[in-house]
């Protein structure tokens, strides 16, 4: 509960869900047609062709009514057979959830990680992919599920590291990453670094509400597909792919939400995706600029992973972070995200994506300062001037304007 009647807008500062432009809202809000009629065929058509240029790819991409975790089930049951060993990495509590979710779908997951907390504040480590792909002579690992951007810490990994592990190790296991996070505001190249299955969300950089998630595949994902005996129905791919060559879905899709796709993918492909990224950087910059100056740990202990979408902000010995991010949604009406799992009340999580700019990550970290102070945390310094002095000296289109 606020403090007071809330005026102005809310600041929607979680990595995700983030802010919908007005843009999106509006062609959101165009009266739902008919799914089967020629009018939808040609909307499907058109975005199942541009939805390709975000991820860098030339396959198909899947798109389901559904959640980015529904998307991860997908990548899993459509590739895996019962009792198929997978190796995946412990990143934070996504990768986490992610192999649970494995272990429910009578797979057999190996979860490598560093010791203790500390693999939650690095990335993938890809030579420990390596050395163990190497062990597996048999080659009875079927796949490497990796979290590109992990959302509940700020850390983006390398997925060509990865890449490059698997094939230093001679290794035919399927690369299938999770960028639920970290589309259209990380770097990602689903062709280049050779991704088997990418899982993504719509809720994040691509600035829609929460609905609609993606597999994009690869020609050996599909040719594993027909082998894979998970039972599958609804999340099949043979399906799908047959009815979207005409721009249509087996069954009914989220008609409005793609009318929010289509006006999304065409202002990121005005903008240019590369500017998109650039954009993220530099955001990201001024807000660790911030938690820097007020002499803050920052959840990333690897400068090289530094998340572009979000920065995991750690709290002093003694003080919990969900008490701070009570005090600042109740007295400034910011919400932020909040510490999960392991980091339960150790951090909390800024999100700087999607549909920002200077000023609204200013008045965040704002509302982060005067938060922390009235909570008792000890600040060093302002780490609102500190970003307002980055983003002033840093701007983005220099010399352009
Ligand atoms: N993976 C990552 C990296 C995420 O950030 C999320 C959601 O935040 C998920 C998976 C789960 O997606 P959803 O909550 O849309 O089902």
């Amino acid at each position: 509960k606020l403090d007071f009647h809330p005026s102005g807008r809310h600041f929607l500062q979680i990595p995700g869900p983030s802010p919908v432009p007005d843009r999106i809202l509006r062609a959101m809000s165009l009266p739902t047609i008919d799914h089967r009629g020629p009018e939808f065929g040609a909307l499907g058509l058109e975005l199942l062709s541009k939805v390709k240029k975000v991820f860098k790819t030339e396959s198909p991409v899947i798109i389901y009514p559904a959640s980015g975790t529904g998307a991860w089930e997908a990548a899993l049951i459509n590739t895996l057979s019962p009792g198929d060993r997978v190796l995946m990495f412990e990143t934070g509590h996504f990768a986490t959830l992610w192999h649970k979710m494995a272990l429910r779908l009578d797979l057999q997951p190996e979860f490598l990680g560093l010791p203790g907390y500390d693999g939650w504040r690095h990335g993938v480590q890809a030579d420990m992919i390596e050395a163990r792909l190497k062990e597996d002579t048999g080659h009875e690992l079927k796949a490497v599920c990796v979290v590109h951007n992990e959302t509940s810490t700020g850390v983006t990994s390398d997925i060509a590291a990865v890449r490059k592990a698997i094939d230093a190790a001679g290794h035919p296991a399927l690369l299938i990453v999770d960028t639920i996070s970290g589309l259209a505001s990380a770097d990602y190249r689903h062709d280049e670094w050779g991704v088997d299955v990418t899982v993504s969300g719509s809720q994040k950089g691509l600035m829609l509400p929460p609905g609609i998630s993606f597999n994009a595949l690869s020609s050996k994902a599909i040719e594993t597909s027909k082998q894979a005996k998970l039972p599958k129905s609804f999340w099949a791919w043979d399906e799908i792919l047959e009815a979207n060559q005409n721009g249509y879905w087996p069954y009914t899709p989220s008609t409005n939400l793609l009318y929010g796709l289509n006006e999304a993918l065409d202002m990121l492909l005005d903008e240019g995706i590369d500017h998109v990224l650039a954009r993220h950087q530099r955001w990201a910059a001024g807000v660790r600029a911030a938690v820097e100056a007020w002499g803050l740990e920052i959840q990333c202990l690897d400068p090289s992973v530094y998340s572009p979408v979000l920065t995991g902000v750690v709290m002093p010995e003694g003080i919990d972070a969900d008490d701070v991010r009570k005090i600042i949604y109740e007295r400034f009406d910011l919400s932020l995200g909040t510490g999960l799992g392991k980091a339960k009340g150790k951090m909390f999580r800024i999100g700087h994506l999607g549909d920002c700019n200077d000023l609204t990550l200013i008045a965040t970290l704002g509302g982060c300062e005067a938060g922390m102070k009235l909570a008792g945390v000890n600040l060093k310094g302002s780490g609102v001037i500190a970003a307002m002095d980055y983003f002033a000296t840093n701007p983005l289109d220099a010399g352009k304007r």
